[in-house]
């Protein structure tokens, strides 16, 4: 089935709970005993085995082509029991640079306290890879779009180059989604979401999700039980609800993303659009032959730096100054004082993030509407 018809029929329940087309919410923090084979299968919210759990689970794998998924309490979540039930002290990580910022700080300071070392490499640079590899690798973790520059790694090189190496490939999917690009199928070991984005769509919710092959899920799973970082019933059935519709989202979004990077890119007061559906994209190539569609983020730097990017966001009425992606309202962030702010002035400039660089997540509104508000926003 096509990944649509997926979308609304994959997990649910048939014949349904209770004949509810819906599936209810099973706001249950325990269940009546049944045969627990042992801990991790007593029926307990933390577990993540309540009937909330398991709809949502069905539909997370089918949407990544998945033996099995896991739904955990935000994308940090996912990402780290994906990383902490693969490694252990004295192991290394082979990491993109230019990664999340939660990401890169969990990898920064946290992965080295436990005896874990990341070497960061180009996400495009199998030689790179290869120095950078020593006999402790275990791990090669990549994004299959970059934030705030849009860039597409090599991700069939990179898939292979892990397999060929026994090491453990993971990639975070969030800005893609699998409706453009669906990893598993390239030969990566784990898929991982920040589902607050647009799995979920609504900018109403935190979770995440892991998906891979099952007994990689389950490791991933007895770890995150230990952690505590399961998502509740509750926002296991908001996140379901938004999955149903995350193609109709989605495709629309694309669409007005690239129509409001080609206009962007011709506006007098911008100097550089970076959008992957833009022939200027040091990626158009690869996202053409990988990606079903160019995705929905984009960023620019208008002429001017911060100052003009400040006033810019000072004059529009539509988009919201706010971080986070993938929701019905177009968000629009300066990433040099926001998720990059992390990083030392020449690091941002080596990796091409300026002061003055606008990171933009199309929302639902009319294209036009929002051509409109950028150009008003931008005028002198
Ligand atoms: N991965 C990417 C690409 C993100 O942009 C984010 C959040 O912005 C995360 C992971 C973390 O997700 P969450 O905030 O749901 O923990």
């Amino acid at each position: 089935m096509r990944l649509d018809t997926l979308l609304v029929h994959a997990g649910e329940p048939r014949p349904r709970a209770g004949g509810a087309v819906t599936m209810p919410i099973f706001q249950s923090s325990t269940f009546e005993e049944t045969e627990a084979r042992g801990y991790h299968d007593i029926r307990y919210a933390r577990l993540s085995n309540t009937p909330s759990h398991d709809a949502l689970h069905g539909k997370l794998a089918a949407l990544e082509g998945a033996e099995a998924a896991l739904a955990t309490a935000s994308g940090m979540a996912a990402i780290s029991a994906a990383l902490l039930s693969n490694l252990r002290a004295g192991d290394e990580v082979l990491a993109q640079e230019g990664l999340y910022g939660g990401t890169h700080d969990l990898m920064t300071r946290d992965l080295p306290r436990l005896g874990i070392e990341v070497r960061f490499v180009p996400g495009d640079d199998p030689a790179a890879w290869r120095k950078a590899l020593s006999p402790r690798t275990r791990v090669f973790y990549l994004e299959s779009m970059t934030n705030p520059l849009v860039r597409i790694a090599d991700l069939p090189a990179a898939a292979a180059f892990a397999r060929e190496r026994e090491l453990v490939s993971i990639v975070d999917n969030t800005f893609a989604t699998p409706l453009s690009f669906r990893p598993l199928r390239h030969g990566f070991d784990l898929v991982a979401h920040s589902a607050t984005k647009y799995l979920n769509g609504h900018n109403d919710l935190i979770a995440g999700a892991l998906m891979g092959p099952s007994a990689r899920i389950r490791e991933a799973k007895h770890l995150l039980d230990h952690l505590g970082g399961s998502l509740d019933p509750h926002a296991c059935f908001l996140l379901q609800r938004g999955l149903k519709t995350l193609g109709v989202r989605f495709r629309q979004q694309c669409a007005t993303a690239l129509q409001v990077a080609q206009f962007l890119d011709k506006h007098r007061a911008v100097a550089r659009v970076n959008h992957p559906g833009l022939q200027s994209h040091p990626n158009h190539a690869r996202a053409r032959e990988l990606f079903a569609h160019f995705g929905a983020m984009l960023s620019f730097e208008p002429k001017g730096g911060a100052d003009a990017a400040e006033r810019m966001f000072s004059r529009l009425s539509l988009p919201l100054h706010a971080p986070s992606l993938g929701g019905p309202e177009t968000l629009v962030t300066r990433p040099a004082a926001s998720s990059h702010v992390g990083l030392a002035p020449e690091e941002r400039a080596r990796i091409g993030i300026s002061d003055g660089l606008v990171r933009v997540s199309i929302g639902l509104e009319a294209a036009e509407d929002l051509m409109e508000d950028f150009d008003r926003a931008l005028a002198p």
